[in-house]
This record gives C-alpha cells, sequence and structure tokens, in this order.
C-alpha cells in the first residue's frame, strides 16, 4: 500500500468522523448495538450514525416520549 494514499485516507476518515461528531455528538457508531449485542445492520448503520439496532432505537424512543409527555 502507498504511504501517501494511506495518510489521505486517514485525514479523509477523521475529517469524517468530526463532522458526525458535530452532528451527533452523543453518538459513537457503533457495530453492535450497545445495549443488547446485536448486530446494527449494514444499511441502518449507512442511513444514519447509530449504536443501537432497531429495537432498542424503538425502545429509547418510546422511554423518551414516556417521560416527555410526564413533564
Ligand atoms: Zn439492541
Amino acid at each position: 500500500m502507498d504511504l501517501a494514499d494511506s495518510a489521505q485516507q486517514e485525514m479523509e476518515h477523521h475529517e469524517a468522523l468530526q463532522i458526525a461528531n458535530l452532528k451527533r455528538p452523543d453518538v459513537v457508531p457503533t457495530d453492535e448495538c450497545v445495549e443488547c449485542g446485536n448486530e446494527i445492520s449494514e444499511g441502518r448503520k449507512k442511513a444514519i450514525k447509530t449504536n443501537l439496532c432497531i429495537g432498542c432505537a424503538e425502545m429509547r424512543e418510546l422511554r423518551s416520549r414516556n417521560y416527555a409527555t410526564r413533564r
């Protein structure tokens, strides 16, 4: 592998991460759900930055809605 190419890729990757962090500072995307350990589908990872599987994301969404209505 060419060193310059790899350095360039590193830079682009770093920039992409920084942009992602600016948009969603609280989410570090992972391959596996941080709640249940299930693998997060490729399509879901591409669609949004997430560290939750669809099931846990929905659970969290429901819980945050419940908290919101109680307030
Ligand atoms: Zn999960």
